[in-house]
């Protein structure tokens, strides 16, 4: 499993959740829709909100593409 350790410090940037998609669907494709995170803005602020979704394997594949701390292993 994975946790969203710091999520006051996730940019948006959702390289977490490209790669997630590239890596896991088995498509080797880019899909935000595909990928098992998920980033919202927070309504009326300037920042995000990255949810695990259940589908998740915790596989740890988008953790190291987090340039900002915010994904950790369990
Ligand atoms: S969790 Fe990290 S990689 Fe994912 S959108 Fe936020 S800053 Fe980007
Ligand atoms: S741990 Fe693996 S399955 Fe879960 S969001 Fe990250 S890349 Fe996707």
């Amino acid at each position: 499993m994975i946790q969203v350790a710091a999520p006051e410090q996730c940019s948006g940037c959702r390289l977490c959740a490209l790669a997630c998609s590239f890596y896991n669907t088995g498509e080797r494709e880019f899909s935000l829709a595909a990928a098992s995170i998920r980033i919202d803005r927070v309504r009326g602020e300037n920042s995000f909100s990255p949810q695990v979704l259940e589908d998740c394997t915790g596989c740890g594949t988008c953790v190291p593409y987090c340039e900002y701390g915010v994904l950790a292993e369990a």
